[in-house]
């Protein structure tokens, strides 16, 4: 039993941003974004419910329409028909652990290659043709099947094709995704393919809140009951979008509107066309959900708020949400009737003035010139940062680290290209695009005999394997007889993500506030190289009187810079705590994510001091050999400077079992510098 969408407290944003897209699923599908416990899921799941129902052919896997079967269908050919069952429409969920062939569906390769037929067993997105696919924690999905996802979403079709023999079905479905930014960011490329996004919050109302918990705990005590309370608003609403569905073809789009749509799009300079096309479509869903027949500056302005905060950041530290000075500055400038260029009341909604002048008779002069308005973008903004630099640190949990206790933090200095650091060896991580790995995806470097089915064919193995069998099996004419034993599966590496704890050295030994903050900058580097290659991070530090683990292995590069900015500097060199620290993440890590490879970036300077006197190095380095023992990859980043140099940084990188790199050798164009000024000398 569901939860009633109607019963769902507050997530006014959520709610309107699924309904537009009930009423037109031509608008691209809905991006959630917010913390846990905020009932995302409860809400998509309550939204099937309310959805009108769908004819189906009967019998068939891709639930084509009996209206107007698919001629492609792999079931079909169906016959035309007028009246077939009816049954609710469907929610898929989407697992984010999913393979590609249980995504688009698998074709039997043994039965085509050696019996010739076309076996096709349907995946996730079949079943979701005509109804919605939602995915919970979209940010976490293997990147190759969110694109197939997005493709599908945007051509309606979902296709398989394995080594020539290919699949083709419709797949029109309402994409939702849901995610807790703090577990990390989704690609900024896949950011732009939703249609629309929603930041959601728990409400701060006490009363909002009581009365969240009130509905839960009828639901819980008596689920069909509480539905049943609900049954009429949940009928209403199934109705109103039955409605405006039909009215949706009627709707008009003014020029004056399309123009507001073009201006407001300009103001906040976002790339390509589109989020006009999107604003446009959800501005005409409003308007139909609205129970209009033409599209108002209300419409216009509700359609920019959904469809436009994810389409102008610019790097994954950018806050998000929309300036409404901004928008309110973009549609005033814009609206036909209007004179004054401002001087128009803040925001009010306006419901009249704009709109119902003339039912539709657009005036023909360009009116506000748009030309004039792409500009005042940034000034006014509140936060224009263009370079991808400092995070802003105020959500990390400590509020008051302004004035710090000991030291205020250093400022990190300006982020660089960072090169490639590697965990050797090959993995079998999720993918990602660090160290090599076994993948279902990348180039090819030998076959095997298939333990299951075969997804990737290695042809000329398979047919060296078949070759010595031909005269055995009777062949005659050109054709080759191939059996089941004689296919071969490829094996393909590409690369995997990693697991990458940074171990840095805080201590006052690692010198003066410039140095660190040069040192903050290499490691902020670090981290934007992370979120790029698909990296899980960690953060430990270390200084005074021990070690801390500043930030436990997350998706949330942000969560780590915001950490690492406020870290505080000086004291003594704990070194031997902090590798210990690390291996004691480490060691948890590896039961909760087996497959993903940890590479250790420890920075440090190679001292260590501690309370009991000259053991410590002794000490930090019997750490080291206990993390060498595991076998964990490491790279000592050797931050040492001054003119008496220690070289302690890579004796601690020997006993690491690693590799040891100056600071100033972490950018990718480091090595290209050394080459030529030594060229030059
Ligand atoms: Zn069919």
């Amino acid at each position: 039993m569901t939860y009633p969408f109607s019963a769902v407290v507050g997530m006014d944003d959520m709610r309107l941003a699924l309904l537009l897209n009930a009423v037109s699923p031509a608008v691209g599908g809905v991006l959630v974004r917010g913390e846990k416990g905020t009932a995302k899921s409860t809400t998509v799941r309550a939204l099937a419910a309310v959805l009108p129902p769908v004819a189906v052919v009967p019998g068939c896997r891709f639930a084509c329409d009996p209206a107007a079967p698919d001629p492609a269908c792999p079931d079909g050919p169906h016959e035309v028909t007028a009246d077939a069952p009816v049954r609710p429409a469907r929610l898929v969920e989407l697992p984010v652990g999913a393979s590609e062939d249980r995504v688009v569906g698998s074709l039997d390769l043994e039965r085509a290659l050696t019996e010739g037929v076309k076996a096709f067993e349907p995946g996730l997105l079949a079943a979701a043709h005509r109804g919605v696919l939602y995915v919970d924690e979209v940010n976490l999905l293997h990147d190759h099947v969110v694109d197939l996802l997005l493709d599908a979403a945007a051509m309606g079709t979902a296709y398989v094709e394995r080594e020539g023999v290919s699949v083709r079905h419709a797949a029109r479905f309402l994409l939702v995704g849901t995610m807790n930014p703090e577990e990390g960011e989704l690609r900024p490329q896949l950011l732009d393919r939703f249609g629309l996004t929603v930041e959601v919050a728990a409400p701060r109302d006490p009363a909002e809140r009581a009365e969240v918990v009130r509905r839960r705990f009828a639901s819980d005590a008596d689920p069909a009951g509480f539905a049943a309370t609900w049954s009429a608003e949940e009928t209403a609403l199934a109705e109103r979008i039955a409605e405006a569905r039909a009215r949706l073809p009627r709707v008009v789009l003014s020029d004056a509107a399309l123009r507001q749509v073009t201006a407001v799009c300009a103001a906040f300079d976002v790339d390509g066309l589109r989020a006009d096309l999107v604003t446009a479509r959800a501005a005409i869903a409003h308007a139909a959900w609205s129970g209009r027949d033409e599209v108002t500056e209300d419409d216009v302005r509700v359609a920019a708020r959904l469809a436009l905060p994810h389409r102008r950041r610019r790097n994954p530290f950018d806050a998000p949400g929309l300036d409404e000075e901004t928008l309110d500055e973009a549609l005033s400038d814009s609206r036909p009737d209007d004179d004054g260029p401002d001087g128009d009341g803040p925001d009010g909604d306006g419901p009249d003035g704009d709109g119902p002048g003339g039912g539709g008779a657009p005036p023909p002069g360009p009116s506000a010139d748009d030309g004039g308005n792409g500009s005042p973008t940034g000034e006014g903004g509140t936060e224009a940062s263009p370079p991808a630099t400092a995070p802003r640190g105020e959500g990390g949990g400590r509020a008051d680290a302004s004035p710090a206790p000991d030291r205020a933090a250093a400022a990190p200095s300006e982020p660089f290209r960072a090169r490639r650091l590697k965990v050797p060896g090959i993995g079998a991580g999720a993918a990602g695009r660090r160290s090599r790995a076994r993948s279902e995806r990348g180039r090819v470097v030998g076959s095997t005999k298939p333990g299951g089915s075969v997804t990737t064919l290695h042809l000329v193995d398979t047919v060296l394997a078949a070759a010595p069998h031909q005269r055995a099996r009777g062949r005659t004419g050109p054709g080759l007889r191939l059996a089941r034993e004689d296919l071969r599966q490829a094996t393909l590496e590409g690369r995997e993500g990693n697991l990458v704890l940074f171990v840095v050295d805080a201590s006052g030994s690692m010198g003066s506030r410039a140095r660190m903050g040069a040192v903050k900058g290499a490691v902020l580097s670090l981290l934007l190289d992370a979120y790029q290659r698909r990296d899980k991070v960690g953060l430990v530090t270390f200084r005074g009187t021990a070690a801390e683990v500043a930030l436990p292995p997350t998706w949330s590069v942000e969560a780590a810079a915001a950490r690492l900015t406020e870290l505080p500097t000086g004291g003594r060199t704990p070194l031997a705590a902090g590798l210990v620290a690390a291996h004691d993440v480490l060691r948890v890590e590896r039961i909760r994510d087996p497959q993903r490879r940890p590479l250790l970036v420890v920075v440090t300077d190679g001292r260590a001091t501690g309370t009991r006197g000259g053991a410590a190095l002794t000490e930090a380095h019997a750490a080291a050999a206990l993390l060498a023992a595991t076998g964990t990859a490491a790279v000592v980043v050797d931050c040492e400077s001054g003119p008496v140099r220690l070289g302690l940084a890579r004796t601690l990188g020997t006993a690491l079992g690693g590799q040891t790199l100056r600071l100033e050798e972490l950018a990718a164009d480091a090595l290209a510098a050394t080459v030529r000024s030594a060229r030059a000398a």
